[in-house]
């Protein structure tokens, strides 16, 4: 497989085509950014760290029935995958509280939600992601019924494994946030999942381990990042 051009870079990836049409290489920047690119950063290593955490996470999903697009790492900062057409809506579940949450319905930091609840964003940077519901979605033709119906079905699985999996290694697995698109007529998780798209605490100390050391100006972003690798079993070696 060989690497053509770059199709589209986002905040903190670039898309390249290749030269099968179903296949594109994901390219894991430096980049770090939050409030939809207000705060931009460089950050040592996160594009390789991202990159093999999302491997390793998309790879536990895969084999947990979920379908995503991870095909396999290519470079310490690349992977390829199959090339979806994206739906424009990012998918939240939340098992505690914590973000924009709390600031939309008043409620403290740390609450459990339980059961855990779900939650539809509009991409759209310029519009500030606002949170949409189903009706939103079919009248505007964002997504149909069915896609909709599915990725909140598979969101809810990915919690499942996740929220396991995180708890097996002394975390929990605050919020997450997935996207997915559609491949040969399935509807298939794609985007990444990393500590960029989720929140994670210590289940001890509660210590925040994600994004929200970089949002917050707590430092040690990636350090944390390496440290719930490091506990889920991934080599950054
Ligand atoms: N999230 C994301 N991209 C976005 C918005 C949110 O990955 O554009 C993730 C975020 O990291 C968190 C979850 O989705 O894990 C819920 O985010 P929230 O609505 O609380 O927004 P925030 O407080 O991060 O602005």
């Amino acid at each position: 497989m060989e690497k053509r051009e770059q199709l589209y870079s986002g905040k903190a990836k670039s898309v390249y085509t290749t030269d099968d049409a179903d296949v594109m290489v994901l390219e894991f920047r430096d980049d770090t950014s939050a409030f939809d690119g207000k705060k931009v950063e460089q950050l040592d290593r996160k594009g390789m760290v991202n990159n093999k955490f999302n491997a390793f996470v998309m790879q536990k999903l895969e084999a947990a029935g979920i379908p995503t697009h991870f095909i396999k790492l290519l470079s310490d900062t690349e992977s390829a995958v199959k090339r979806l057409e994206m739906i424009p809506i990012e998918c939240v579940v939340r098992n505690v509280a914590a973000g924009s949450i709390c600031r939309r319905y008043g409620v403290q930091e740390g609450m459990d939600l339980n059961p855990p609840t779900f939650e539809f964003f509009l991409k759209n940077d310029a519009l500030g992601d606002p949170m949409v519901n189903e009706y939103h979605i079919d009248s505007f033709g964002w997504a149909t019924a069915d896609q909709v119906a599915r990725a909140k079905e598979l969101t809810f699985a990915a919690n499942d494994v996740l929220k396991a999996m995180f708890d097996q290694a002394g975390m929990v697995l605050v919020d997450y946030k997935l996207e997915f698109g559609m491949y040969k007529g399935e509807l298939v998780l794609g985007d990444e999942f990393s500590p960029d798209g989720c929140r994670i605490w210590d289940k001890e100390t509660r210590k925040k381990l994600d994004k929200d050391r970089f949002r917050q100006g707590l430092g040690g972003v990636i350090e944390a990042y390496e440290e719930v690798g490091r506990r889920l079993g991934i080599s950054f070696d």
